[in-house]
């Protein structure tokens, strides 16, 4: 049975990185790929992948718009077996001087999107009775960093709401994890400071996590093998944080 797989953030990073796992995996996954641009890596995915992979070009940060676009590919793909909320904002400055729409930026695309694209997808694997959810937090959602307030709040959240759904999902057999990367070198961290940089790369004992590594653990949820699994969440860090 083919399992059909919505990942968010698939044009760069740790989205592209996931796509490609999911698309070597021996289970038989398509992948809707959804992101603002169409970047020329994906693109180059989905020709490669004789049918299994497509892309949908959407702004999650268009939060009214989230229902029917879900309920357009359920139409077309029936319930998803899978749900990755992977797209995400840094925004990084002092909270004091941070301006109320970055705050609100931030907040809706890492926390709110997530949450109406769940309700949303969710529906349809509650009455398919499966189907797994995972999202993908940050260890800054539990470490803190300066000048990340907004964007660890953001996580944080992420991670309450999977350990609340968990318990509201479980009983009709649907997962809700969290997979929280360590700092990955991706887009999103570009011009981290030398000297934060050094320190980080100082604590990763086992040396900086990259996208395919977290990649790996997303699609250990998506898997059989982690049918028992729920409301947990995942380090993938290099060990920064042991
Ligand atoms: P990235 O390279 O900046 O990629 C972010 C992805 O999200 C892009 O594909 C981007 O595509 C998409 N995106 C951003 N805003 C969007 C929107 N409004 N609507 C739809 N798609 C949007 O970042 P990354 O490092 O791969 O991060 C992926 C996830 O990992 C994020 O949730 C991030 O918080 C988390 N994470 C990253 C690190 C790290 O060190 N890099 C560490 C821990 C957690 P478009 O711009 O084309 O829309």
């Amino acid at each position: 049975m083919v399992k059909t797989v919505l990942v968010t953030g698939v044009s760069r990073g740790l989205g592209l990185a996931t796509v490609a796992r999911l698309l070597a995996d021996p289970e038989p996954y398509h992948v809707i790929g959804l992101s603002r641009s169409f970047s020329p890596t994906y693109e180059e995915l989905v020709k490669s992948s004789g049918g299994r992979a497509e892309f949908m070009a959407f702004d999650i940060a268009d939060l009214a718009a989230i229902p029917q676009m879900i309920t357009d590919l359920v139409a077309k793909h029936g319930a998803f077996w899978g749900l990755v909320n992977n797209a995400g904002i840094g925004m990084d400055g002092v909270l004091a001087t941070m301006h109320r729409t970055d705050i609100e930026k931030v907040l809706a695309v890492n926390l709110t999107a997530p949450l109406i694209l769940t309700k949303y997808v969710s529906r349809a694997m509650l009455s398919a009775r499966q189907g797994r959810i995972v999202n993908i937090s940050s260890i800054i959602a539990s470490t803190g960093f300066h000048g990340l307030s907004a964007y660890a709040a953001s996580k944080a959240g992420l991670e309450g709401m999977t350990r609340s759904l968990s318990r509201e999902l479980g009983k009709r057999g649907i997962t809700v994890n969290c997979v929280a990367p360590g700092y990955m070198e991706t887009e999103m961290t570009k011009g981290i400071d030398v000297h934060q940089m050094a320190s980080i790369r100082r604590r990763a004992t086992l040396g900086l996590a990259e996208p395919a590594d977290a990649a790996g653990a997303v699609a250990y949820f998506l898997s059989a093998d982690a049918a028992r699994v729920t409301g947990t969440v995942l380090t993938v860090d290099g060990g920064s944080t042991a």
